[in-house]
């Protein structure tokens, strides 16, 4: 049976050993990891040592996110276009030698990104090479403008290049909801997975929103991705009511409703 995890950040801000805790108790074997140094300080944890602490759990790392703010500056021709592959091709390196297989990337950053450009395309080309070398597979993930997403992956076609499918983007910003997941099933590497109502990226739990789970499930099964289901159960869902391990069962069990049918 194909496993089940989720984003190691889920929304309430308590101690990382503590959280990690909770989401191996509330019944999930596989965390997603955030590649960043920028929470080091309040988090206490490295991200390195976050790797150690969540192995340490008995829990998996599926796939590790690189930061995001550096996104748009890959299509510039500039020093700072250097600078953030220069950083891009260090996290794989990173992310190698923690065994992390997976790197998760946008192609693109907010609702007004540079324009596409070649030396932007020679970049992924590049990351995708580096990948490559050191074993690692870097997913691609949808946020807005898919037309770019559609560009690098149709144009870059290296082994190591593929897709990381975030169901709750697909819903909110495709044109076509589900089309991303069916398009690019041979080269599915990693998952998102969450609801909304088609409105606004709410991050909510699997089966509380409008997404149509038997599609998704049903593109998952028929894609290449061995993976395991990961959630993405942060943000909005968390009420300020709601203790961490009632927010975290109501993804767990709306997953094992919406993508385990009958298992
Ligand atoms: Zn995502």
């Amino acid at each position: 049976m194909r496993g089940l995890g989720i984003f190691t950040w889920f929304g309430y801000r308590i101690p990382v050993p503590e959280r990690l805790r909770l989401i191996r108790e509330a019944g999930f074997d596989t965390v997603m990891h955030w590649w960043d140094d920028s929470f080091a300080e309040t988090d206490g944890f490295t991200k390195e040592a976050q790797a150690e602490l969540i192995r340490r759990e008995g829990l998996c790392i599926e796939n590790a996110h690189l930061q995001t703010n550096q996104v748009n500056d890959l299509w510039l021709d500039s020093p700072n276009g250097e600078a953030a592959l220069a950083r891009y091709l260090a996290d794989i390196d990173g992310l190698a030698e923690c065994g992390i297989p997976v790197a998760v990337l946008h192609t693109t950053s907010g609702i007004c990104p540079p324009e596409m450009s070649r030396v932007g395309i020679k970049r992924f080309r590049m990351l995708a090479d580096r990948a490559e070398q050191k074993c690692v597979k870097l997913a691609l993930e949808n946020v807005r403008h898919t037309d770019r997403l559609v560009t690098v992956l149709d144009t870059i076609t290296s082994p190591a290049l593929g897709f990381c499918y975030d169901s709750g983007h697909d819903f909110v910003w495709s044109d076509v909801p589900y089309a991303l997941l069916a398009r690019y099933q041979g080269r599915l590497f990693a998952v998102h997975l969450h609801d909304n109502n088609g409105q606004n990226d709410d991050h909510l739990a699997p089966g509380t929103g409008a997404i149509d789970w038997g599609i998704v499930r049903n593109g998952i099964e028929e894609s290449s991705y061995q993976g395991a289901y990961t959630l993405e159960g942060d943000g909005a869902a968390a009420y300020p009511a709601q203790t961490p391990q009632a927010h975290l069962a109501v993804h767990y069990q709306g997953a094992r409703a919406m993508l385990y049918g009958n298992e």
